[in-house]
């Protein structure tokens, strides 16, 4: 009879942080890290940082011929607005209806999350409704736990499809079923019939800024190339990265009946997306951040537009709320 595994300790930081006292030892909820702890992490670190280096070796490469400082900047002012426009706008504001604000921003935040190439509002946010309503169980349209065999074919079969692979069937979710409300909205629905006005605004943009910046049609397809083609290539696979990676790496703080994670490194990129776990332990919650480090930059727009008077009913989550939540260490 083989002994009984050590009683893994990842959550116990966040009990004493609130003052939970620990509960008597015995077997976890969660698989302790085994001989396999090492190798996932080390194939994480290489499908997701080792293409970010060659990015940053080709742009390297590139440095003065097609990539200089003025790219960088449109790289910026295209990801930033765009990536807010998805955090803030289609799944804070519009998903789970985190706090109220004006229709002039309802229209902004839909057009802007629009520019990011991820679809029409209202398909968006009725897959990610329902990705909620099924997290990890069959009916979610993109676990990467249900429908593929154990090993490490089914994990890589089960990453490939959260990640990209659901994007290219047929069975999105019903916008009547899950959108109702969306629909109704006359804002929110031009908006979402436009969608393709919005997503050659998101390309034009950059072109006009590189013209602008440069004076010459070099400078505006180079923007286009930075601003445009690679600004949408890296915010795609960092909201895919939440659907496949933030369901099987990282810490589990709260107890959410599914595998969503909390992957520290993906939060400044993800504008605090990636406290992925928080979400779906409070999925109204405005913030995603729920401790002091935890950085989340989507939380620090909600506020900053709720003390200028542009939000209100900001849905925050008691520390009690919290604390009935935490992974139960027993
Ligand atoms: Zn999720
Ligand atoms: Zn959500």
């Amino acid at each position: 009879m083989t002994p009984s595994p050590p009683q893994t300790t990842l959550d116990r930081p966040v009990e004493d942080a609130i003052g939970l006292a620990p509960a008597p030892d015995g077997p976890g909820e969660h698989q302790p890290p085994g001989e396999h702890d090492l190798l996932e992490r080390i194939a994480t670190g290489t499908v997701t940082l080792l293409p970010a280096l060659a990015l940053g070796l080709v742009g390297w490469q590139l440095w003065d011929r097609a990539l200089h400082w003025q790219d960088l900047l449109i790289f910026a002012l295209l990801y930033i607005p765009t990536g807010l426009g998805i955090t803030v706008g289609y799944h804070r504001l519009f998903t789970h209806r985190s706090f109220k604000t004006t229709p002039a921003l309802r229209a902004a935040f839909a057009i802007m999350g629009s520019a990011a190439l991820e679809g029409p509002v209202i398909e968006w946010v009725a897959n990610h409704r329902k990705h909620h309503a099924f997290s990890d169980q069959d009916g979610d349209p993109h676990s990467p736990h249900v429908g593929h065999a154990g090993g490490w074919r089914g994990a890589l079969g089960g990453l490939a499809h959260a990640h990209l692979g659901w994007l290219f069937r047929s069975d999105f979710a019903s916008q009547e079923r899950y959108a109702p409300d969306l629909i109704r909205d006359p804002v929110v629905h031009f908006v979402d019939k436009t969608f393709l006005l919005w997503t050659a605004l998101g390309l034009a943009l950059p072109f006009g800024l590189g013209v602008a910046l440069t004076q010459t049609i070099a400078g505006g397809l180079t923007g286009l190339l930075w601003g445009g083609a690679v600004r949408i290539f890296v915010l795609h696979h960092v909201t895919f990265s939440i659907n496949s990676l933030c369901h099987f790496f990282g810490r589990r703080d709260f107890a959410t009946g599914d595998e969503s994670r909390n992957l520290t490194w993906l939060a400044p990129l993800s504008f605090g997306e990636a406290w992925h776990n928080n979400h779906h332990a409070f999925p109204t919650s405005a913030a995603h951040g729920l401790r002091r480090w935890q950085f989340d930059p989507s939380a620090l727009v909600i506020s900053g537009l709720e003390r200028a008077g542009l939000a209100w009913d900001v849905v925050r989550i008691s520390p009690e709320r919290q604390r009935s939540k935490l992974v139960a260490p027993a």
